[in-house]
């Protein structure tokens, strides 16, 4: 599956907004949206105001540059949250929150969703005592998420076991720090997740 490589910090620079995707370095002045809050490009400067079309595709670029998602994988997403019952919107959100890269990054565990994402692959990371390697994969209510055996003693992992002491957990997750295992306590709820997106402008974009 392909996937974006550029810079990170150029997506929220073309968001306008600070997207946190590279974890720490989101909290210092090195923060390109601190440094240079203007989109990059030369036209930069002369940007006109948005359309309502222009509005509805930079709310899903948003949520697509969050959740580190290429178009084809975000519209599939979509597709499936609008055949739910339900708000599409929340439907939406939650989905994306399930996504065990998500939830490896929520954890504490990445610094980013990339870094989550590349633990997933490599094989570090366990539903339910398996090892799976698919970031996409949906968590579920009580699902245990843990290490890999043998990750365990990656110098990784005992810098991670130091660091993680401080991390606050989303209500619907839970961490046992000392061995490292988080749990799915319940699915998400819309108001579990600072969503920095617009998910009626997103489903506004797609029903054209
Ligand atoms: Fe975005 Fe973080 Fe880069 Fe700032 S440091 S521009 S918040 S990715």
């Amino acid at each position: 599956m392909s996937r974006y490589i550029g810079p990170n910090c150029r997506l929220c620079r073309r968001s306008g907004e600070k997207l946190m995707l590279k974890g720490d370095r989101c909290f210092t002045p090195k923060c390109a949206v601190e440094r240079r809050p203007r989109p990059p490009g030369k036209s930069a400067g002369s940007r006109r105001r948005l359309s309502d079309r222009g509005m509805q595709l930079k709310e899903k670029q948003k949520a697509r540059y969050t959740y580190e998602l290429m178009e084809r994988q975000f519209r599939r997403f979509f597709g499936i949250a609008e055949k739910q019952t339900g708000n599409t919107s929340n439907s939406l959100m939650i989905m994306l929150e399930r996504r065990l890269d998500n939830v490896v990054f929520r954890l504490g565990l990445a610094d980013s969703r990339s870094q989550a994402r590349q633990l997933v692959t490599h094989g570090h990371i366990s539903i339910n005592d398996r090892v799976t390697n698919i970031p996409s994969a949906l968590v579920k209510a009580g699902d245990k998420i843990s290490w890999k055996e043998s990750s365990k003693k990656s110098e990784y992992f005992k810098l991670l076991a130091e660091r993680i002491e401080s991390k606050v957990m989303p209500n619907w997750l839970t961490l046992d720090k000392q061995n490292m295992v988080g749990q799915v306590i319940s699915l998400p709820t819309p108001a579990d997740i600072d969503a920095k997106f617009s998910g009626k402008a997103i489903i506004e974009y797609y029903s054209r």
